[in-house]
């Protein structure tokens, strides 16, 4: 059980760039790095107007001359420092996440990105390199991948519980965008801007979420060939898509489908995973993420609920208050942000022990998102075929 002590020795001198006063997703980082004391916010270039990301910096308390006008600015008077950063976030939209990871990768920094990690396979794998290069961690903000009923899953899938994996049914298919939002709302402007978006809009947005997931759960899994269709609703966003679905099939012959969406009209969120197996299956849902749903042949359906004494020691190590309170989506990405720095002391520790005992959300994770997104947009972009993932 996680009680906020922390996991390191001492906390990871940590910086932002992004994540400021306009931003929707700097309170999650701060929020899950801070909680446990993993880390201390010491600097930050939090926004891409500097007066506007001074301003903020002041407000959270960050000291005037630790709070940039940019993040190039930052990596080079923190470096100068005897107390500089060890790890900074990257907050940004995603056309920039790839230059500032590597910037901060090269001024020896620590760096937890946001989703998606880049645009390119051939950027992702740069990344991928030079954080192995430079003995550095690369952690990837998939913060559903926190919740304490995904590692039940895990385990239960781990030990046998559903049998062999057959079918995993996923989906992240929202509403938010049903309508032109994006003439309202600067954040859903560049989601649907493929020059700050990237290749994709639904794909690389809310797909890479449930495929860290079902990567998590079934790592023994992996995506053989695919094919993917994508659509756009709403005018003017082509050539990015609001809506995609996609067929996977895994080495061992198990299918897997998923549907990502920005227009399921009146859907708030909806994150959903199924996983059947030859015995049981599995069904989780974000909006409720306390529970797992267990069904197995020939028993009564049961409902897991978090903190519960049945539930795999695994499980409850990142339980946070016991029983019967509801956790959610802040306890879940502080557990991410717990993993991050127990990776970032033990690479500093060069603690290979420690580390390879670790599951975390590392730069493979990161690559993995890219890569998948580059195979759906290929197949669908040459009009839905089967496409060779691995
Ligand atoms: P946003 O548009 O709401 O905020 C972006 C912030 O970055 C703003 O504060 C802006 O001023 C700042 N910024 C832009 N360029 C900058 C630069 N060069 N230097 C410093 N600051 C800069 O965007 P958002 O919705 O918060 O998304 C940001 C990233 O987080 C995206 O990559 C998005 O995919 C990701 N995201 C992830 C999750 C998740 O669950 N992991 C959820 C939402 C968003």
């Amino acid at each position: 059980m996680r009680m906020g002590v922390s996991q390191v020795k001492r906390p990871i001198r940590w910086g932002m760039v992004g994540g400021g006063a306009t931003s929707n997703i700097g309170y999650s980082h701060r929020s899950a790095a801070l909680r446990d004391r993993n880390f201390e916010l010491l600097a930050g270039a939090f926004d891409v107007d500097a007066g506007r990301g001074h301003a903020f910096g002041l407000q959270i308390g960050v000291a005037p001359d630790r709070c940039y006008a940019t993040y190039r600015e930052m990596f080079g008077a923190e470096a100068k420092r005897t107390d500089g950063l060890q790890a900074v976030t990257v907050a940004t939209p995603n056309s920039s996440h790839y230059e500032i990871t590597r910037a901060a990768l090269e001024a020896g920094l620590h760096v937890v990105c946001e989703k998606p990690l880049c645009f390119t396979v051939a950027e992702a794998e740069t990344l991928r390199d030079l954080a192995r290069a430079q003995r550095r961690v690369v952690g990837v903000a998939y913060g559903y991948s926190g919740y304490q009923m995904i590692e039940q899953a895990r385990e239960m899938v781990a030990r046998g519980d559903l049998g062999e994996i057959r079918l995993v049914n996923l989906q992240f298919a929202h509403g938010g965008g049903s309508q032109r939002v994006e003439t309202s709302s600067a954040a859903a402007q560049w989601r649907v801007d493929p020059r700050i978006a990237g290749p994709s809009f639904v794909l690389g947005d809310l797909g890479t979420h449930p495929i860290y997931l079902a990567r998590t759960i079934l790592p023994h899994l992996a995506i053989k060939r695919l094919m993917c269709a994508r659509q756009s609703f709403v005018g003017g966003r082509a050539p990015l898509e609001d809506n995609a679905v996609a067929l996977m099939q895994y080495d061992n012959g198990a299918f897997a489908n998923i549907w990502c969406s920005a227009v399921n009209a009146g859907a708030s969120h909806s994150q959903r995973l199924r996983i059947v197996g030859s015995r049981a299956s599995l069904e989780w849902w974000d909006e409720h993420p306390n529970q797992l749903i267990y069904e197995a042949t020939g028993e009564a359906p049961r409902v897991l609920d978090r903190a519960a004494a049945y539930l795999y020691p695994q499980a409850l190590e990142d339980d946070r208050i016991g029983g019967g309170h509801p956790e959610g989506y802040f306890d879940a990405w502080s557990n991410l942000y717990a993993r991050f720095a127990i990776a970032m002391e033990a690479t500093d520790e060069n603690d290979t022990t420690r580390l390879e005992s670790l599951r975390y959300a590392d730069v493979e994770a990161g690559l993995d998102g890219v890569r998948w997104v580059a195979a759906c947009v290929r197949s669908a972009d040459a009009g839905g075929i089967w496409v060779d993932y691995i």
